[in-house]
């Protein structure tokens, strides 16, 4: 017998006119690349949302069709992922720090008909144009006096694009499983992979992501998006914060310790989210200007950090200096992305703050909706006894099933994903990442996992950041190699280093080497680049015996 239940389609379009109705006086505050700022509210960006949805129309934007954006954490950029998606089009948000032969792809790959781009990125554009006729116009993302000479190139400005349309549209009744954005891996070899959201998957995604168990994000909170709306959609936070009627604090470019501090404390957030890089840039400016700040301004509960594992030391920093909660969360581009969410269970309460940062180096449990396990090398299921290791798989309503024109599906018959991560699971389904298998390194047949002893080192005071990497050993086959960037002025040595891990890691996972590098290299979006590491650094202990 079939329930007797209404349903409505579950589209973004309906998260924004929530918003605007309920919600309509909350700030959307945007610092612009130029230190302004801006002040909009839910309401406006409802109904410049809907302007824009009738520009597209003119333009000719059919269901469907996919525009792209190169553009930072603003008001903007936020209005083009509801007037997209909500108007039937795909929003391709797509990464300005990779290569511009990777952009030139995904475009291409996209087909993107439309580019929407910020100021700051008038010279890569003006690169991309001739590599790319496909594309029909190129709209600067900018008020018309803002608009740069751009001989020869097609282009649009939106302000002028918004100011001659009426904000009168009726967002039209899509199917839920229609696509609604497009974002691309960053993976570290190979062509980027589309993986192809529906509005579905993006609206359950966001009811999972206000859940207390999970972000817990409501209209009580100001949200600092550090995470930028161009990776894995700034982890759904756009779609819940329109959900819960939320603050949206949006940073644009400046990402330095400063500009984050002073944006958190003037607009009174309580949470925040982004990825490990940024907060150990962070906790740099906080030490080295400790005197003269007052950290009792700041306001932030809770913030959600993932993308790469969260130190140990971040975890205690936040909570020994602001009092903040760090919850350590995992996913990836694949699975929308959260799979796995760090919070507290009830028989947590009360124990040591020392346990209590143990538990929150896990990348947390699994949140309603995302189905986790792990398999070992030989293809079965392991135990979640917090030992076996194996492949970790998800599957979910937010996870993908097959990439965007890829051949085939993404997951095995039954809908697992295989995600490249390996991990063990505690009986409490916390999740502890080990490594990306290709980052595993196999020394005499044992595994050694190089975001624990990364996690260790990092927790040195004159440490920056470390990256430790498998590299040939004549004996062991592979031996761990610790890249370490010293903080600004000071100059640990070898032995000190050494001398930290000791006792902290098993012996036979202590580095053969530590060496002081000026910077790490990162991926687009914050990871260690360790593909480049390695090749740099491929015959350093080949002559070790
Ligand atoms: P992306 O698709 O760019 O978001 O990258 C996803 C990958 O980032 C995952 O497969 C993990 O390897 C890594 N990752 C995400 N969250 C964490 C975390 N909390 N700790 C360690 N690695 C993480």
């Amino acid at each position: 017998m079939r329930g007797l239940m209404q349903e409505r389609p579950l589209l973004v379009a309906g998260l924004l006119e929530y918003a605007e109705q309920y919600h309509g006086d909350t700030a959307i505050v945007s610092r612009l690349p130029d230190r302004s700022i801006d002040r909009s509210d839910w309401r406006r960006i409802g109904q410049r949302s809907r302007r824009l949805a009738n520009a597209l129309g003119r333009l000719g934007l059919g269901r469907g069709d996919r525009v792209a954006t190169l553009a930072w954490n603003s008001f903007r950029h936020l209005e083009l992922y509801f007037g997209v998606a909500g108007s039937g089009g795909v929003l391709n948000t797509v990464n300005p720090r990779l290569f511009p032969e990777q952009i030139q792809y995904i475009i291409e790959h996209a087909e993107n008909g439309y580019v929407f781009f910020d100021l700051t990125f008038a010279a890569l554009v003006e690169k991309l144009v001739p590599l790319l006729p496909g594309v029909k116009a190129w709209v600067a993302l900018c008020e018309p006096g803002e608009l740069p000479a751009m001989p020869g190139v097609a282009l649009l400005c939106y302000e002028t694009l918004l100011a001659g349309e009426s904000d009168a549209y009726a967002w039209p009744a899509l199917d839920e499983r229609d696509a609604c954005a497009l974002c691309y891996t960053s993976g570290t070899t190979g062509h980027p992979k589309g993986v192809l959201y529906s509005h579905r998957s993006q609206v359950l995604h966001a009811m999972a992501a206000c859940t207390l168990d999970a972000l817990s994000i409501s209209s009580r909170d100001s949200i600092l998006l550090i995470v930028p709306l161009f990776h894995a959609n700034a982890w759904g936070v756009p779609f819940a914060a329109a959900m819960a009627g939320a603050k949206l604090v949006l940073p644009g470019p400046l990402l330095d310790g400063e500009s984050v501090f002073n944006l958190m404390r003037d607009e009174g957030c309580n949470f925040s989210m982004g990825v490990p890089t940024v907060w150990l840039g962070f906790f740099d400016y906080i030490e080295r200007n400790r005197a003269s700040l007052d950290l009792s301004a700041i306001r932030l509960e809770r913030v959600a950090v993932g993308g790469s594992a969260a130190p140990r030391a971040v975890i205690a920093k936040f909570q020994e200096m602001l009092g903040t909660f760090l919850i350590h969360a995992w996913g990836m581009t694949e699975t929308s992305p959260l799979g796995a969410v760090g919070n507290p269970l009830p028989k947590h309460r009360g124990i040591s703050l020392d346990a209590r940062y143990d538990l929150q180096t896990r990348q947390g449990r699994p949140i309603y909706g995302a189905e986790l396990r792990i398999l070992g090398p030989d293809g079965t299921v392991q135990p979640h006894d917090g030992v076996a290791v194996g492949d970790l798989q998800i599957r979910g309503n937010w996870v993908v099933s097959a990439y965007f024109k890829g051949d085939g599906p993404a997951t095995d018959a039954e809908g697992w994903f295989t995600t490249g991560d390996v991990a063990k699971i505690d009986p409490d389904g916390y999740v502890q990442l080990t490594d990306r298998s290709k980052d595993v390194i196999k020394s005499g047949g044992e595994w050694i996992s190089s975001i624990d002893v990364e996690n260790i080192a990092v927790g040195h005071p004159d440490v920056q950041e470390a990256a430790v990497i498998g590299v040939y050993h004549p004996k062991w086959q592979e031996r761990p190699l610790l890249l370490i960037q010293r903080k600004a002025g000071r100059e640990p040595s070898k032995a000190d280093i050494l001398g930290f891990l000791e006792g902290r890691i098993a012996k036979w996972w202590m580095p053969d080497d530590v060496v002081f590098v000026e910077s790490l290299p990162h991926t687009a979006t914050g990871k260690l680049l360790k593909t480049a590491l390695r090749e740099t650094f491929r015959d350093h202990l080949a002559g070790a015996s």
